[in-house]
């Protein structure tokens, strides 16, 4: 994905002013100048993004977390109704890993 101007302003700017350097080199992902600090190399906008997609991940797991909890909470006495109730919470608790297990992936 192309640098959007945004990104450039917001990642980009505050980076250059914050002392890092940039390079002539480019990221092959996204294209961004690559730059280095400390002695580290790195595409400051593959990063923000990385950490953009983690966060909304950890958004959705919270929501599911709390719909699961609430679930867990309010469970039915009748048979019949609980093992709906059941068979949602296991549903979601999927869905749950399957989040988790994204958001582990670089
Ligand atoms: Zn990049």
């Amino acid at each position: 994905m192309a640098l959007t101007s945004e990104e450039i302003r917001k990642i980009i700017a505050p980076l250059l002013l914050s002392g890092a350097k940039m390079l002539d080199k480019h990221c092959p992902k996204c294209g961004s100048p690559l730059f280095e600090k400390n002695g580290r190399i790195f595409c400051p906008v593959c990063e923000y993004r990385e950490q953009q997609r983690k966060k909304e991940m950890r958004g959705i797991e919270e929501i599911l977390m709390e719909r699961i909890k609430i679930l867990i909470n309010n469970l039915p006495e009748d048979p019949g109704e609980m093992k709906e109730h059941l068979e949602i919470i296991e549903r979601l608790i999927r869905i749950l890993e399957h989040y988790k297990k994204l958001e582990g992936l670089e």
